[in-house]
């Protein structure tokens, strides 16, 4: 059974039918789904939860779809990690990082969207599916769409990484490189969906895309013993993540499994393109496009669909936004791998450099409990990282010895 409503949008209000369609007619706002909170305060209990398999579904009754899901199963319930060691060397007490760089099929939280895009664009009988992506999108459609039997359509901006292209060709998808920026790609996606049946998760499916990033804050509240934190720094590309895990403590407070929300929420942006780190530092809620320049390809989009959403969520709740430049994303994802051994992509390493600026500034301090939101795997952007070239050595002891910088005598006390 379904508590979902309908589509409304979220400009002017007027509702519509749940029918693959992204934006009012009358205003072009973007739509969103709504839901019949009141019947699942009494349906979605704490024990209820409790008693269910450990995957996003578990919060099925806030999710938009008619009947049960049928793409991404197994989606979900990652890990929260108390992060002492990299607590410590920043100088606060309580820090948690949500590790999606470990969800599953492809290692990003994007596996959680299109779950529920793919299970809905089945109910509403299309025949493929298709995204426009910076690359762990690409990853998670064809991973999905190849389990679930979709022939898939992924257009990417030609300069991605060379393993997220591999991670999206392996699964057999149509991969299209498209000559532009993500924001290029996304326009070209709108066309095609206009004239052909293809279902784009994050174009024509976007407001039931989108409510699968909720599941990433619900999770968030239960690991924590249900509440929310008081803080939680988010990578911001489109802007939705962090529109969606507001939207998930709202509803969790509205059905009563947490007390109402205090949680300050703060974006994350790369220096090469922070559209949305601007407009907060500008005070305003009007984007202006910029041209993305930075390692972070997963957060480089100049014109930011969720970025007047994004920037009232933060300032409503008395966040901020930072932005960080490469030297800082490479040196934060080395902190968090040497402190935590857990290897994020560039968008971590950014969620991690904005962090400690908001610390230095103290916008956060030792006395709140704080999540940051690991979203993706490093082995995906390992062209941005230049190490220490190694040296070899004989296979004999004593070249041991001497390159780990050993002595004789300390070997034979040993
Ligand atoms: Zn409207």
């Amino acid at each position: 059974m379904s508590y979902v409503k309908g589509l409304k949008c979220r400009e002017c209000g007027a509702q519509y039918k749940l029918e693959a369609v992204a934006i009012c007619e009358e205003c072009f706002g973007p739509l969103e789904v709504y839901y019949d909170y009141e019947a699942i305060k009494t349906k979605l209990t704490r024990e209820e939860i409790a008693g269910r398999q450990k995957t996003m579904w578990r919060y099925r009754e806030l999710l938009p779809l008619e009947n049960d899901p049928t793409v991404g199963l197994n989606t979900g319930c990652t890990p929260l990690v108390r992060a002492a060691r990299l607590a410590k060397a920043l100088g606060v007490g309580e820090l948690f990082i949500k590790n999606d760089a470990v969800q599953h099929p492809t290692l990003s939280f994007k596996d959680r969207v299109v779950a529920v895009a793919l299970s809905k664009a089945r109910e509403f009988k299309f025949e493929a599916v298709g995204c426009a992506s910076t690359g762990n999108l690409a990853n998670s459609v064809a991973a999905n769409a190849a389990a679930a039997g979709f022939p898939a359509y992924i257009l990417i901006p030609d300069n991605l990484e060379k393993s997220k292209i591999t991670a999206t060709q392996i699964y057999g998808a149509n991969v299209v490189p498209v000559k532009g920026n993500y924001d290029d790609v996304n326009r070209l996606c709108s066309e095609i969906a206009g004239r052909y049946p293809i279902a784009f998760v994050n174009v024509n499916l976007r407001p039931f895309y989108g409510e699968g990033s909720k599941t990433f804050g619900y999770e968030i509240a239960e690991q924590l013993g249900w509440q929310a934190p008081d803080a939680v720094v988010v990578p911001m590309a489109g802007g939705s993540l962090i529109t969606k895990i507001y939207k998930a403590f709202g509803e969790l407070s509205k059905i009563g499994l947490i007390e109402e929300a205090q949680t300050r929420f703060f974006g994350a942006q790369a220096a090469g393109c922070n559209p949305i780190a601007a407009a907060v530092k500008a005070g305003t809620r009007d984007i202006r496009p910029v041209k993305p320049n930075t390692i972070a390809k997963s957060l480089a989009i100049g014109n930011p669909a969720d970025g007047y959403f994004a920037t009232g969520v933060i300032t409503n709740t008395g966040g901020w936004s930072e932005d960080v430049t490469d030297a800082e994303i490479i040196s934060a994802m080395k902190l968090l791998a040497e402190t935590e051994g857990i290897f994020t992509e560039t968008a971590g390493g950014t969620t991690l450099a904005v962090t400690k600026k908001l610390i230095e500034q103290g916008r956060l301090s030792a006395k709140d409990r704080i999540v940051i939101a690991i979203t993706g795997n490093g082995l995906k952007t390992q062209e941005a990282l230049t190490l220490e070239d190694l040296k070899s050595i004989e296979p004999k002891l004593s070249a041991f010895e001497s390159a780990a910088g050993f002595t004789r005598a300390v070997t034979a006390a040993a």
